[in-house]
């Protein structure tokens, strides 16, 4: 007989409990720095990094910006804190885990 998950039911081999408590422990930050020529450009920390790329995409789309991703950061153009914690949410991060300073 194989291990059964309490908590979902599935066998502990595709049991995913583990995972997802530690996504919802996930902390993003959101916040705006001024960068080159006084211009203010808004970080957005703690995406998992085999995300970051795909998220970083997505944000440059929904907020209509440039950006990039680079070291574990992602760098957007102008100041998105107003508008970027729904955007998250509606790409699946609970508004809980994201805090905008
Ligand atoms: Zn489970």
């Amino acid at each position: 007989m194989p291990e059964i998950c309490k908590k979902c039911g599935m066998i502990k081999d595709l049991c995913v409990c583990e995972i997802l408590d530690k996504e919802e422990a996930t902390k993003i930050r959101v916040y705006t720095i001024k960068a080159k020529f006084q211009k203010l450009v808004t970080i957005v920390e703690g995406i998992d990094r085999k995300n970051i790329d795909d998220t970083a995409k997505e944000l440059k789309h929904a907020l209509a910006c440039g950006g990039s991703a680079k070291g574990g950061q992602i760098v957007l153009q102008g100041d998105h804190k107003k508008k970027m914690k729904s955007v998250l949410v509606k790409m699946g991060y609970t508004s809980e885990s994201i805090q905008v300073e």
